[in-house]
């Protein structure tokens, strides 16, 4: 006998032993609702709301000064959720801050981290990750000048979802700057082996990074044995900071002295900021990096969303998301591959991240359908019906009830009375 089993008793009793479960209790889920799009937009937590309206208050009660004297350092906010995110990824509090948007980020890394010389000047990255990553780099290099076609190095994928590790290496060689890779696919869901990869980088003197949207705050990173030089994700994925949240930036501490490509004023030195000097110096850790003025209100939904994680290991949340996503396969493999349903991410622990990507060749009108059903999924192009069980809100009875919804969907035919196209935010 396996591990799972194909009946709702089931699903309940492993609720039941769940010691994760009562942070559900922390966010508004809806009643009857199966929201499996917490790697798009992770829910409103009670914490997260509380922290926007206290931030409010404090623009009532203080108004300038609000930076100043309100019980909550908002000045030096991002330093502070910086630091609560450091512990999700083991890195040093100094090491994280929180900044503009991800895409915004990634013009930040390659202005700070890609010094081209004649021998060394390609910057690698990979045709999966999410175009925008591909954008941000492309405009960057085409910006100093250069020729992105030829400085811009891209590692195709054997089979269109997934990369090799040996492509991901051979990639490395000696004409190579600095290296941008996701940590775990956006679309198939694989994780790549980043600690492996930042330390063959390390032996060529290559500077690598990761983009760490689709698994901060959900796979348990050792960013102390990852030793990356850089990382940079969105917060509003797993770890539920809310829509537009500002983003993550991780500049590894050995990196603290070097010159800032994209520099502003909130990145000085706090104890000089506010002399307003000609001459920019930066602030010895991660907040150097900053530009302008963070949104408080944002950081606010961000901060209070960090506090669901407190004395909760990262560790024991991705155990529970990889139990989950193993039983939803189980059930996929058991009940749904007769009705041309496959899996489309690897299927090993070590290789995949928190969602299963579900294929099929009507995925965009299925996904409509489980719309109307009342489950939250999206769809991905060509086939993709991404499926992430968040362990903080997620249910094993939320799973059971989706494959059935799924089912109920493919036999009475639902999904044929939709067109054939996705929405706009699919
Ligand atoms: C979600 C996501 C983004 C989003 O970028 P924004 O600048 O926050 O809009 C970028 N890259 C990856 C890999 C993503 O998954």
């Amino acid at each position: 006998m396996g591990k799972y089993e194909l009946t709702r008793d089931f699903a309940e009793k492993m609720d039941s032993q769940d010691a994760l479960a009562s942070l559900r209790d922390h966010f508004y889920t809806k009643p009857g609702q199966i929201y499996m799009d917490g790697n798009s937009l992770g829910l409103c937590s009670k914490e997260a709301e509380a922290a926007v309206e206290r931030a409010v208050e404090a623009w009532k009660e203080y108004g300038i000064g609000i930076w100043t004297q309100a019980p909550t350092d908002y000045f030096l906010y991002h330093d502070v959720i910086g630091a609560k995110i450091a512990r999700l990824i083991n890195a040093d509090p100094e090491e994280v801050t929180v900044c503009a948007n991800t895409t915004l980020n990634v013009h930040q890394v390659v202005a700070t981290f890609w010094r081209p010389t004649k021998e060394r000047y390609k910057i690698v990255i990979d045709e999966l990750n999410f175009p925008t990553d591909r954008y941000a780099v492309v405009s960057q290099v085409a910006s100093r000048g250069m020729d992105p076609d030829d400085v811009v190095k891209v590692v195709k994928s054997r089979d269109g979802k997934t990369l090799a590790e040996e492509d991901l290496i051979d990639a490395m060689t000696d004409d190579v700057a600095m290296v941008l890779y996701p940590s775990v696919l956006y679309r198939s869901s694989q994780l790549l082996p980043m600690e492996k990869l930042a330390k063959i980088a390390r032996e060529r003197g290559i500077l690598i990074g990761f983009d760490l949207c689709h698994s901060v705050g959900n796979v348990d990173h050792d960013f102390k044995k990852i030793d990356c030089d850089f990382a940079l994700w969105c917060n509003y994925k797993y770890l539920s900071g809310g829509p537009g949240a500002l983003a993550g930036l991780y500049i590894n501490k050995k990196h603290f002295e070097r010159e800032v490509g994209l520099a502003g004023w909130h990145g000085n030195r706090k104890d000089t900021q506010f002399e307003l000097r000609p001459v920019f110096e930066h602030a010895m850790n991660a907040g150097g990096w900053q530009t302008g003025t963070g949104s408080v209100l944002s950081l606010a939904a961000t901060d209070g969303a960090l506090d669901v994680y407190n004395g909760v290991e990262i560790k024991d949340l991705r155990a529970k998301s990889l139990d989950l996503t193993a039983y939803m396969m189980f059930l996929i493999d058991h009940e749904l591959t007769a009705y041309g349903f496959t899996v489309g991410n690897p299927r090993e622990d070590s290789v995949r991240g928190g969602h299963v990507a579900l294929e099929h060749e009507d995925a965009i009108r299925i996904n409509e359908a489980l719309k109307a059903a009342d489950v939250v999924p999206d769809f991905r192009y060509p086939n993709v019906i991404r499926l992430a069980p968040v362990p903080q809100y997620t249910r094993y009875v939320d799973v059971y009830d989706l494959i059935q919804r799924i089912k109920e969907i493919m036999d009475t035919k639902a999904y044929e009375k939709y067109e054939n196209k996705a929405g706009t935010v699919a």
